[in-house]
């Protein structure tokens, strides 16, 4: 079984303004109609357009065929170009739709496993009025009404006789198929399988667009501190009282070290010496929030937010668990996002080991960044 799809780009449509057909406008970097052939890339593609896109066609890499004067007239070229090599279903798209989601030409391709037509639709929602003159003359009933989408998928054959037999302009290619007496199945369509028609329709498509391909980032930290004599340990932004302290240039807060390096990491901006030099004095007994800090507004400075952040703290003693809670409260104030973002666990390492040995501290922390 070959399923072909073609690809209607032959209008000149105006409406969404700018100097260019809409279909070669670009769209987060490229041309509207490179967006809508990759969405078929898996199939036989054949691209229709208006004689004078020839070169801008060239460089696309896809068979390509001239439209007529309508586009009924520029399906059925394409239908006829794919005569005679073995096509057996056949997908028609408009090539101003370049964000059909994959989940969508799968619903039409299974439906016409029984059916010889089948497209996408939406139920419409609003209500339906008649206006005149800049006034409502009327409301109609939207029980039973279709917004229409595509691809329109059907039958190679039964498509093909019926756009042979079919005199004149169409809506589209379901109404051909049913001028022909071609049962066609409703197949559930997608928002997001909007037609470009005004201006407005691009900064919708580029915003859908970001969402999809949305930037996320994952970091990881590690960090290890040694016991000195001391009566406390500061450990994730928490004052803990303990037989002995931790040695470090700063207050040693293993845990938010671990966590600030996390974020660097995700960032791909190096790590707290880097930003914070230890030999230079003026961080000597810094509390280790002012890192933490520095690093949340790099996530803001690039665009980014932080999603969840997990820390692991391995050591025997102190035990972490009576204090965990605030130690998530303490970290989400300094990072200004809620405490269920925030998670810190603790484990021993079974007595093995430096930590094992009661040695020092160590701290694993990952943290996930999305775009703003
Ligand atoms: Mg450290």
């Amino acid at each position: 079984m070959t399923t072909a799809a073609i690809i209607v780009a032959a209008g000149r449509g105006s409406r969404a303004g700018g100097d260019l057909p809409k279909q070669w406008q670009m769209l987060a970097g490229r041309p509207v109609i490179a967006h809508t052939l990759e969405a078929f890339s898996a199939m036989v593609r054949v691209l229709v357009i208006h004689p004078d896109d020839r070169n801008r066609a060239a460089g696309l890499g896809v068979e390509v065929v001239i439209g007529g004067a309508t586009r009924t007239a520029s399906v059925r070229a394409a239908l006829e170009a794919l005569a005679g090599r073995g096509v057996t279903r056949v997908l028609i798209h408009d090539g101003a739709r370049p964000l059909v989601p994959a989940a969508v030409i799968a619903r039409v391709l299974t439906a016409l496993d029984g059916h010889k037509g089948a497209a996408p639709a939406l139920p419409v929602t609003d209500a339906l009025w008649t206006g005149a003159e800049g006034e409502v003359s009327g409301t109609r009933n939207r029980e039973g009404l279709f917004r229409a989408q595509t691809p329109q998928g059907f039958d190679y054959a039964a498509i093909l006789a019926a756009h042979r037999a079919h005199s004149g302009e169409a809506a589209d290619d379901v109404a051909v198929a049913r001028a022909a007496g071609l049962a066609v199945a409703i197949v559930e369509g997608d928002e997001a399988n909007l037609k470009l028609t005004w201006p407005g329709d691009f900064a919708r498509a580029e915003a859908i667009l970001k969402g999809r391909d949305m930037d996320v980032r994952l970091g990881n930290g590690f960090d290890v501190h040694a016991f000195c004599p001391g009566d406390h340990v500061w450990l994730c932004g928490v004052k803990v009282p303990h037989d002995r302290g931790l040695l470090g240039h700063s207050d040693a807060d293993v845990g938010m070290h671990a966590l600030t390096d996390a974020i660097y990491g995700a960032l791909a901006e190096g790590d707290i010496g880097q930003h914070f030099p230890p030999s230079d004095p003026q961080w000597k007994g810094a509390p280790s929030h002012i890192f933490l800090t520095h690093a949340m507004g790099r996530i803001a400075a690039r665009g980014f937010r932080l999603s969840n952040a997990d820390v692991t703290l391995i050591c025997e003693r102190p035990k972490i668990g009576p204090h965990a809670v605030a130690m998530r409260t303490a970290l989400a104030q300094i990072m200004g996002v809620e405490v269920g973002r925030i998670s810190v666990k603790a484990t021993t390492s079974e007595r093995l080991g430096f930590t094992g040995r009661e040695e020092g501290i160590a701290a694993l922390a990952t943290a996930t960044l999305v775009q703003a």
